[in-house]
């Protein structure tokens, strides 16, 4: 076993991604759950959604029968579209505009609302969104953390004042990621409430000088009495066979979604040119997330391919050497202009955040090497 960080047996999941388990036969909980989720109950499934999906029409009276929080991304159009063209749903879509939107992003968000939905964007306060960003980086190394409160809890906030009685999520991060802890394996995304992120929390940890909590409603979650027996929340990916991270893009892909412009992974650190298109500057906490738990989004990404049947663990192994953790330095500069700090503050600050157990000092350029081979174990 490596000293510092085990891997999945079957995929390349390391042990440190927080809220992981493993088995004692060294297969991670994301796999198991994958093994639950593809055993062929999918007739049930599907009766399970077409009842909800029932029962949200009858429920609606005449409004929006589901409200879809969408980024305009991979997952997005396959939501509203399944939801519309195979549900029969009358969807209302809410997107949470990002802070420095990008010009694909925006056109992918026209790409999906041309295929006839009503969306209401929402533009979260940039300066507190910026300030946020700043506090996060700095508190947690992880700015993203608010932003993520924002998307999830939004479209609850306009389900609850549209009186729309169903939200349809993606996927479930306890059967993708594996995350064990507040979210329980299925269908229900009820559990959101209690945790606005992966790492749990609420917008009241958020409170600080000139930012109150009534400066951050869109953060937050409606109260528990304006949801319960009101708002019912699903997990599309739970009930649908054709639900994958490949499967997603192509269908999007064929429905008019474009990839990132010049799209490189060494320069974002995933070879997906469809992850995060609306938002390059989210790429760069990806760092963070590579020295904290020494893993980045290629790991994510060939995860769910190698899962599927769609690539082989070795292949996958060589891509997350290649490009995990990488990050073009245009990016890490528009980050550090965006909150007003120099890069060599942005490289002092990471530095706080590196896992030492998995990576040491090259003496020779003074950056930060793995100590860990990918996928050993
Ligand atoms: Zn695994």
């Amino acid at each position: 076993m490596d000293a510092f960080s085990r891997y999945c047996k079957k995929c390349v999941q390391p042990d440190t991604r927080p809220g992981i388990v493993f088995d004692a036969a060294g297969v991670c909980s994301a796999c198991r759950a994958y093994e639950v989720w593809s055993r062929d109950d999918w007739d049930e499934r599907e009766k399970e959604l077409r009842k909800i999906a029932e029962e949200a029409k009858a429920r609606s009276g005449g409004g929006f029968d589901c409200a879809i929080g969408v980024s305009g991304g991979k997952d997005s159009h396959f939501q509203a579209l399944y939801a519309k063209e195979r549900l029969g749903l009358r969807a209302l879509l809410v997107n949470c505009v990002p802070d420095n939107i990008s010009d694909v992003g925006r056109e992918n968000l026209e790409n999906l609302v041309q295929h006839g939905f009503d969306m209401i964007s929402l533009r979260p306060n940039p300066k507190i969104e910026r300030t946020l960003s700043k506090w996060a980086f700095y508190k947690y190394g992880n700015f993203v953390k608010p932003v993520e409160y924002a998307l999830i809890a939004s479209t609850f906030q306009i389900a609850s004042k549209f009186g729309i009685p169903l939200v349809i999520q993606g996927e479930n991060p306890a059967e993708t990621l594996g995350v064990i802890g507040f979210l329980d394996v299925g269908g229900d995304a009820s559990g959101w409430k209690n945790a606005s992120t992966l790492e749990g929390g609420n917008a009241s940890d958020f409170v600080q000088d000139g930012i109150e909590l009534k400066d951050m409603l869109f953060y937050q979650f409606p109260d528990e009495s304006e949801l319960i027996n009101k708002v019912r929340a699903i997990f599309l990916g739970h009930y649908v066979k054709e639900w994958s991270n490949t499967g997603n893009t192509e269908f999007a892909v064929e429905r008019g979604l474009k990839p990132r412009p010049g799209h490189d992974p060494v320069l974002v650190g995933n070879i997906n040119p469809y992850f995060s298109i609306d938002a390059d500057l989210k790429l760069v906490n990806q760092i963070l997330k590579y020295y904290k738990f020494g893993f980045g989004l290629t790991t994510d990404e060939v995860c769910y391919d190698i899962r599927c049947g769609r690539m082989s663990r070795d292949e996958g192994i060589r891509l997350v050497e290649k490009y995990d953790g990488k990050c073009g330095d245009h990016y890490i500069q528009a980050w550090c202009e965006y909150i007003g700090i120099t890069e060599e503050e942005f490289w002092k600050v990471t530095d706080r955040w590196v896992n030492k157990n998995l990576f040491e000092k090259d003496t020779s350029t003074g950056k930060w090497k793995p100590r860990f081979k990918v996928g050993g174990c």
